[in-house]
């Protein structure tokens, strides 16, 4: 069964429904049926891009982190020598 994209033309949403026969499809934010279709892609595929992207800013956020605290640890360290 066909999965589409839809953006609502009255509120902006964008959500996936699934499209059967003559079935004329709504919002489900404002209920509105201005939608427009969008290129719609394989589930599986947006899927696991998102998982890829969070999975890459979850890494990336730990790396700044522990950069974060190298840096401050070799502040603290060359402050004390001074001091
Ligand atoms: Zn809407």
């Amino acid at each position: 069964m066909p999965i589409f994209e839809y953006s609502c033309k009255t509120c902006g949403a964008r959500f996936e429904l699934l499209v059967r026969g003559e079935m004329t499809p709504a919002c489900p934010e404002c209920e509105s049926a201005e939608l427009e279709r969008l290129l719609s892609l394989p589930r599986v595929h947006s899927q696991s891009t998102r998982d890829l992207s969070m999975r890459a800013a979850k890494a990336r956020d730990k790396r700044q982190a522990k950069e974060r605290m190298e840096t401050q640890r070799q502040y603290e360290e060359s402050h004390d020598r001074h001091g």
